[in-house]
């Protein structure tokens, strides 16, 4: 109800009602004034009206009691009747107001209502305007394109970033296909496919990722998304969307994903990617007669170079090795580096191992002439290994594997190699991983033990010194030959610690025995280079020295030729100072390394000792019977003495007496022995 219909109503109540019910008032008004006019003229009208005057005298007495006793009645009668108007008027009134009262709630819940929708209208308002403006910068700041295209028409609309992206104007291009025809290039067929998908209803949303022809730069990588709208009966009609440049990103990522495939030094691919390629190329074999090849190269001695020359030599080096290895293998073949100075060659199919035989004499050859790097000419060389697919191996682990031992196999046959893999090859490495392993634990666990062997006079008789020989029995591998341990410790540095305990363990067994008087000169520990080199050798040896309380003139250490090679100054350095503290030095095995026999003279060493190969040949061979005889002459003529090893019969010993031989070692006597043995050998002759 509002408010003008409420007056209204109030208006037609206060007329019909108010006023009609106040008539009796107007009326009891009226008959008061004629009852007034009665008691003034009432002797002269009843003259009139009454002839009687009988009648006339009693009435005229009691017309003051008539008058009263008739208004009296009026008068209540006209009390009730207001009273009964007034009760009327009252309820009447009360509905009204409480009518009232409830037209003005209603009419201020109303207001309320009109007020909270009113505060709501303004509210989403608000909420649209910011929308609006929150949508106009999101479209101004993202710097994409809105996009719509009608499909029934091929009408296209972009928004104004359009043309900052692509360089084209609105209305240049208004319909898809032409800008498709125009403007995309490899990859428009991917395009119209995911553009069919659509048309056919067979996606709603539509998202591809394409370059564009750009006004001005070259390309443009676009990534276009949409959502197709439905017309009535359910078929796509429109589409529309965002179009993204994605142009930087793009490059950014066609970088990583190239450096994550590509070496960075040398731009060739890497490990991962020849991988890839690997598998892929086992995966497309066609059939079993199809072969491929993995050739494995390592420059030999690469390290020397970063080392004397500088890392930047060595990356240039790297560089063109790499340049010259891409461009000798073929075409069909992959090159990549796999590790610093290791490249691996793909060849995913080839006739039969000639083909990859060829290719590995070839990398071999370019490696003849020296490589210019500045002004200096660095020589190297490669060691290979070749494995063959599916001959050796059908998974890329095995392949490498194989490819890697085979390479390491031209390493220890001399470098400057190539070598197919075979089967024993990696037997081997797999021991030689096995002892590495165990080597380990070797000392911790109390595995090795010192055998002595003795070194007979061959003008007494007697025992004239001992050789100290290092011994390992592993709980795993059991009895191990140094000559298959002592290289591997050489290999990776443990030979250090090792040699360091038998010093110990020798001088202490030294001093016990000589403390004992038994009598013989020197024990003989081998010293490797690898122990020579380092730089607490010397300390070493001093400690083991003065915690023994050993005197220095009973200790010989034997150093072989090679390790002597190394570093030559400084071994010698070091050598002269042990000599000068009392100790005697031995070249062993001598003819199986340099035998250069000019240099001898400047070596400080006390003794010469023949390799147990010559011994073995000379009741055979009399060239080497003579070579013996002119070493045994050599060394006597420098002042050297001269133990023969290896001696197990009787005919060579029988022989190195005629030669003057000093002294032998071998089976003959006694193969080397435990401590405990030793110390009875050393009873023996002391009696
Ligand atoms: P080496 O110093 O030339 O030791 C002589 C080797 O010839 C010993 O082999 C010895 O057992 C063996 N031998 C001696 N007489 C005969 C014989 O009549 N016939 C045959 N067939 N062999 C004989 P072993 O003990 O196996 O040691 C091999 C090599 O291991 C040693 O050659 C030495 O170079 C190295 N080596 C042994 N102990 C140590 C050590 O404590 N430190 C270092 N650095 N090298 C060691
Ligand atoms: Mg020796
Ligand atoms: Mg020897």
């Amino acid at each position: 109800m509002n408010i003008k219909k409420f007056l209204q109503n109030a208006d037609v109540l206060f007329k019909s009602k108010i006023q009609k019910k106040f008539v009796p008032l107007k009326i009891t008004m009226i008959y008061l004034m004629v009852g007034f006019l009665w008691v003034l003229l009432s002797d002269q009208i009843l003259y009139l009206v009454i002839p009687d005057a009988h009648i006339r005298t009693i009435l005229s007495t009691f017309k003051g009691w008539i008058y009263v006793i008739v208004n009296s009645l009026i008068v209540y009668f006209l009390i009730k009747e207001i009273v009964r108007e007034s009760e009327f008027w009252f309820k009447k009134l009360n509905g009204s107001y409480e009518e009232l009262e409830k037209t003005y709630e209603e009419l201020s819940d109303t207001e309320e209502e009109l007020r909270v929708q009113y505060e709501e209208l303004q509210k989403n308002e608000e909420i649209l305007r910011e929308s609006e403006e929150r949508y106009k910068l999101a479209l101004d700041g993202s710097n994409d394109v809105i996009w719509e295209w009608n499909m029934n028409t091929d009408k296209l609309l972009f928004s104004d970033k359009w043309t900052n992206i692509t360089g084209y104007n609105l209305d240049e291009y208004t319909s898809l296909n032409s800008i498709i025809e125009d403007l995309v290039e490899e990859d428009k067929y991917d395009l119209i496919s995911n553009i069919e998908n659509l048309k056919n209803n067979k996606s709603l949303f539509f998202k591809s990722k394409f370059r564009i022809k750009s006004k001005y730069e070259g390309y443009k990588w676009l990534y276009i998304r949409g959502k197709v709208l439905k017309g009535s009966q359910g078929k796509a009609i429109k589409v529309a969307g965002s179009i993204t440049d994605v142009t930087e990103t793009k490059k950014i990522q066609d970088e990583i994903s190239y450096r994550a495939y590509h070496d960075h030094l040398t731009g060739l691919p890497n490990r991962t990617l020849l991988m890839n390629k690997l598998i892929n190329a086992l995966a497309n074999r066609k059939s079993e007669k199809n072969k491929g090849a993995i050739i494995f190269i390592d420059l030999d001695d690469f390290k020397k170079t970063n080392d004397t020359l500088g890392h930047n030599y060595g990356d240039e080096l790297l560089k063109e090795v790499s340049e010259l290895l891409k461009k000798s293998i073929g075409e069909k073949n992959i090159i990549g580096r796999i590790g610093g100075d290791e490249f691996l060659i793909l060849i995913p199919n080839m006739k039969d191992s000639s083909y990859a035989e060829s290719l590995g004499k070839k990398i071999i050859s370019i490696f003849k002439n020296p490589f210019q790097i500045e002004e200096k000419q660095i020589y190297t060389s490669a060691s290979i290994g070749i494995t063959v697919f599916p001959d050796d191996g059908e998974d890329i682990n095995t392949l490498l594997k194989n490819a890697d031992t085979a390479m390491y196999k031209s390493k220890e046959n001399g470098k400057n190699k190539y070598c197919f893999f075979d089967i024993n090859m990696s037997n081997d490495i797999f021991r030689k991983s096995l002892i590495e392993k165990n080597l380990r634990f070797a000392l911790k666990n109390k595995e090795f033990y010192i055998y002595y062997q003795p070194q007979i006079d061959l003008t007494s008789g007697k025992i004239r010194s001992l050789e100290a020989l290092l011994r390992w029995n592993n709980s795993e591998l059991g009895v191990v030959s140094p000559g298959e341990f002592i290289p591997i410790a050489e290999e990776t540095g443990m030979i250090f610690e090792i040699g360091k305990w038998v010093i110990m363990e020798v001088c202490a067994q030294n001093k016990k025995w000589k403390d004992k008087g038994y009598d013989y000169e020197t024990i003989a520990i081998n010293i490797s280079s690898i122990q020579l080199q380092n730089e607490n050798f010397q300390s070493v040896v001093k400690n083991a020295i003065e915690e023994t309380g050993i005197n220095p003139e009973f200790i010989e250490f034997e150093i072989t030729e090679s390790s002597l090679m190394d570093c030559f100054d400084d071994n010698i350095r070091l050598l002269n100072h042990f000599k000068s503290m009392g100790m005697k030095i031995a070249l062993d095995d001598f003819g199986t390394g340099y035998s250069s026999l000019n240099y001898l003279t400047l070596l400080p060493i006390n003794t010469l000792k023949i390799d147990k190969s010559f011994i073995d040949r000379i009741t055979m061979s009399s060239r080497d019977k003579e070579i013996t005889d002119g070493i045994i002459k050599l060394a006597h003529n420098i002042n050297l003495e001269v133990i023969s090893e290896g001696v197990e019969i009787e005919e060579q010993l029988n022989l190195l007496k005629n030669m003057s031989c000093d002294i032998v070692q071998g089976y003959y006597f006694s193969k080397p022995v435990s401590t405990d043995s030793m110390e009875k050998f050393l009873l023996k002759e002391n009696k």
